[in-house]
C-alpha cells in the first residue's frame, strides 16, 4: 500500500567532494540514509578532485561518482585534461560531468566552454556514460551542440533546471533529463516552476547540489551548507508547486533517477535503504 511504502530519494546531483563539508561525510551520508536518499550523485568539477571523488565512491556505496569539468574552472585545465577525463571514466563505474556552458559572466571564453564541453558530450557519447550537464544562460549555444551529437545513447540530466517551459520539450528530444533544485522552492521561483509544470512525469529529477543551493526552509540550518538529507523538503515543496501528490511525485522522480543511472547503481540493492 502507496501509506505505507518507505519514500526514497536518489541526490541526482551534488558535490560530497567539496573542501567545506569534507569533514562530514560520514555523519553526511548517515543523515541521508536516515532521511530515505538512497544514492548520491557526487560530481567532480575538476581535475585536482576527481581523486576525493573516486575514493568517496570506493568508501560509501550510496555514492555514485561522476567525472567532468565545471564550466567556472576551465583555468584549472591540465594539457592532458581530455585523456585524464577518458581514462578515469573508462575505469569506473562513473558519469560524466559537471560540465556544461556558463554564460553568466559576460567576460567568460565562451568559446572555449563549447570546447571543452563538446569534448565531455563526445565522450559520455562513446562510453555510452549518463551526463550530468549545467547551463546558465546558453540554452542556444547548447542546442546548437545538441543538433550536432544528436540524441544521446544514454540518457542525460540538466541539473538545476533554469531554463524557460518551452526548452523542456526541446531537451527531452535529446534524451534528457530535468533536475530540480533547491531554487524551485523560492517564494519567487515562478519561472522554474513553470518550467517544472511543463517536465512529464517520465523526466523529472530531484537533486540538492550539496553544499549550495540550500532550500528555502521555515527553518534553515545556521551553518547555510545544504546536504542531502534535505532532498525530501525540496520534493515536499516541488510536488506542491507542481499540484502532483508527494509519494507520485517523489516515486516518479525516484524510478527516473534509477533509469538514468542503471548501469551504476547496482540492481542487487533496489529497494533497500543502506
Ligand atoms: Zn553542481
Amino acid at each position: 500500500m502507496a501509506s505505507e511504502q518507505i519514500m526514497q530519494y536518489v541526490d541526482a546531483h551534488c558535490h560530497l567532494h567539496d573542501r567545506r563539508i569534507a569533514q562530514d561525510v560520514s555523519g553526511i551520508v548517515q543523515r541521508a540514509a536516515d532521511a530515505g536518499v538512497t544514492h548520491m550523485v557526487t560530481c567532480a568539477t575538476m581535475e585536482e578532485n576527481f581523486g576525493a571523488t573516486a575514493t568517496l565512491s570506493r568508501q560509501y556505496p550510496a555514492i555514485v561518482p561522476c567525472y567532468g569539468i565545471h564550466p567556472w574552472f576551465l583555468d584549472s585545465l591540465s594539457p592532458c585534461w581530455q585523456q585524464v577525463l577518458g581514462d578515469r571514466v573508462a575505469a569506473t563505474a562513473s558519469g560524466v560531468g559537471e560540465t556544461g556552458l556558463d554564460f553568466m559572466d559576460k567576460n567568460a571564453d565562451k568559446d572555449r566552454q563549447i570546447e571543452v564541453f563538446a569534448g565531455h558530450l563526445s565522450l559520455a557519447l562513446d562510453l555510452e556514460r549518463p551526463i550530468n550537464i549545467h547551463i546558465r544562460k546558453a540554452w542556444d549555444a547548447f542546442i546548437r551542440l545538441l543538433k550536432k551529437t544528436g540524441p544521446l545513447k544514454t540518457p542525460g540530466l540538466v541539473h538545476s533546471f533554469s531554463g524557460s517551459a518551452d526548452m523542456v520539450k526541446l531537451l527531452m528530444r535529446y534524451n534528457l533529463y530535468i533536475s530540480f533544485s533547491g531554487s524551485v522552492t523560492r517564494p519567487g521561483a515562478k519561472k522554474v516552476v513553470k518550467a517544472l509544470n511543463a517536465v512529464p512525469g517520465d523526466r523529472v529529477l530531484l537533486e540538492t547540489d550539496t553544499p549550495d543551493i540550500y532550500p528555502s526552509v521555515p527553518d534553515p540550518d545556521p551553518h547555510g551548507l545544504n546536504e542531502p538529507k534535505n532532498l525530501p523538503t525540496i520534493a515536499q515543496i516541488a510536488a506542491a508547486r507542481a499540484g502532483v501528490p508527494v509519494p507520485d511525485f517523489v516515486f516518479r522522480a525516484y524510478a527516473n533517477a534509477r533509469k538514468i543511472f542503471a548501469t551504476l547503481i547496482p540492481e542487487a540493492i533496489h529497494g533497500l535503504r543502506h
